[in-house]
């Protein structure tokens, strides 16, 4: 077993590995930003390293660095994370070089699944079905002819994409040249790689992915599905298991899918299949995620398996302890992702300090933060600041669940998606199990944070808050009472604070 491992990321999932790794008795090396010297990672991790300024790209980004890193710190392994350098094959390839463990896929499976084109290519081989579509190696007419077969509308995606960055959905023919132009640009800009293919257009479809788990020797199992179709702007907010669509042949016919989809890629370590279900339940892959993904711990939940201790044992080399028969789902759990972010003004991004952050407390409700008390949320990073995820016995007992504990989610000082996940999970639609990747947009296109009152637990906290930081400076400074002209304090805001709670 490993003694040391460097985990290479930071806010929530950085500290979600960290704790396992604690629970297992292996050291930890947290790496951060000039941004995060004082961030949760950096503090709970038993060695922290600078290496970098804020921008991504000067830190969490510098594989070159944190590979040194690791091994100056004596590290025996590298834990990616999910973004960042997670996808990265040459990053990973480093870590192999330089005599370190990559807790992950092998390279060779990073870079067959993070070609899309490829990837579609390996699937349908392996007789996975894939969404109908046009690879795009050649010419514009190529591109038209194909889109006519296909029928509007299509979507143009990038080869080497992800986020769903570089890909416009097209309503019709003479609107398809700009938008191959304009993906190609957004796709040389995220990616450096500007191949663009097509895709149908699902009307309406559902998001269902398989968590899959392969060990060194051969075994290869998956941990049932996740239901993704909660999203905004092709991203994800609300994740559930199991999904409310499948029944047993479904569940049984895609996982086998998701089993072949690993195996056909040699697949080692965690990943993630996924497909959209189209209205007839038809099923497709859509991509291969080969990482640890956000929403893993509803998973966690309802199969009983720490995954992140599984990636860590594979990777050392032990075989899975159970075989595909051993797994099984047991009650319900949703995941919400509180987001620093204004959904009434088109989900821009929040930034600020947090005045004071109150997590529920109760059974079955994990909140898995990377942001605290007293932390600033900056524009460097991914705005998601916490995932919030309850078990119940049923679906409806983890519905009632998830509403209290939002309701019991206090964040001061910096604006979040709180209410807005609030209405969404007390949303008809949301409660039947009836959502398509276009609830949002359908529903909840003109949402306003509600008028109500500010209520009395809000006012409480933040009245705690006041009072706290003044006993805090009447101590510091012997005794002279300072606290009335904290910059902080959400009492001396002319513009008033802002509460991301509502009960
Ligand atoms: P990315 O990797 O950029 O996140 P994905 O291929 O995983 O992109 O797709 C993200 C989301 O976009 C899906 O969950 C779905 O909502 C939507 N989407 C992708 N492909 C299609 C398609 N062919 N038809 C309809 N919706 C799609």
């Amino acid at each position: 077993m490993f003694s040391k491992i460097l985990v290479a990321n930071r806010g929530e999932i950085a500290v979600r590995v960290i704790r396992t790794c604690q629970e297992l008795g292996i050291r930890t090396v947290a790496v951060y930003s000039e941004a995060d010297a004082t961030a949760l990672h950096t503090v709970l991790a038993d060695e922290a390293v600078l290496i970098g300024p804020p921008p991504p790209t000067e830190s969490y980004l510098r594989g070159d660095r944190i590979v040194e890193v690791a091994l100056e710190t004596r590290c025996d392994a590298v834990h990616p994370g999910y973004g960042f350098l997670s996808e990265n094959t040459d990053f990973a390839e480093a870590v192999e070089a330089a005599g370190l463990v990559f807790i992950g896929p092998p390279p060779a499976a990073i870079r067959a699944m993070g070609d899309k084109v490829t990837a579609r290519a390996l699937m349908a081989e392996a007789g996975v079905p894939v969404v109908p579509g046009y690879e795009g190696e050649g010419s514009l007419d190529d591109f038209l002819a194909a889109a006519r077969d296909l029928g509007y509308p299509v979507l143009v995606k990038a080869a080497a994409g992800g986020g769903g960055k570089g890909m416009r959905v097209v309503e019709r023919e003479a609107d398809l040249p700009a938008a191959i132009e304009t993906a190609r640009r957004e796709a040389q800009g995220a990616f450096g790689d500007p191949r663009v293919y097509l895709e149908k257009y699902l009307p309406r479809p559902r998001h269902v992915e398989f968590q899959v788990l392969a060990d060194q020797h051969g075994n290869v199992v998956h941990l049932f599905e996740r239901e993704c179709s909660v999203q905004r702007r092709h991203q994800k907010i609300i994740e559930e298991t199991p999904s409310p669509l499948l029944d047993d042949d479904l569940r049984q016919r895609m996982g086998e899918a998701a089993v072949a989809a690993a195996r056909a890629v040699g697949y080692v370590n965690a990943g993630t299949v996924e497909f959209l279900v189209d209205e007839e339940r038809h099923f497709y892959f859509l991509e291969m995620n080969t990482r640890l993904q956000v929403e893993h711990p509803i998973t966690e939940l309802v199969v009983g398996v720490d995954l992140v201790k599984a990636q860590i044992n594979v990777a050392a080399g032990k075989p899975l302890p159970f075989s595909q028969a051993d797994l099984h789902q047991r009650g319900h759990a949703i995941e919400c992702r509180v987001y620093a972010e204004d959904p009434a003004n088109n989900f821009l991004p929040a930034t600020g300090r947090v005045l004071r952050a109150v997590e529920p407390v109760g059974p079955w409700v994990r909140v898995d933060a990377g942001v605290t008390t007293g932390d600033t949320v900056t524009h460097h990073y991914d705005p998601m600041i916490a995932k919030l995820i309850v078990w119940g016995e049923h679906r409806l007992d983890a519905l009632r669940k998830m509403a209290w504990a939002l309701d019991h989610y206090i964040v001061l000082g910096v604006t979040t998606n709180i209410p807005f996940l609030q209405d969404i999970v007390r949303h008809e639609t949301f409660r039947r199990g009836e959502v398509t990747t276009d609830f949002v947009e359908r529903h909840f296109a003109d949402w306003r944070l509600p008028d109500e009152p500010v209520p009395d637990e809000v006012l409480i906290a933040a009245a705690l808050a006041d009072l706290f930081e003044a006993t805090a400076s009447i101590n510091a400074n012997g005794g002279a009472p300072t606290g009335s002209g904290d910059p902080f304090s959400p009492w001396n805001q002319a513009d008033g604070f802002r509460v991301g709670q509502r009960v």
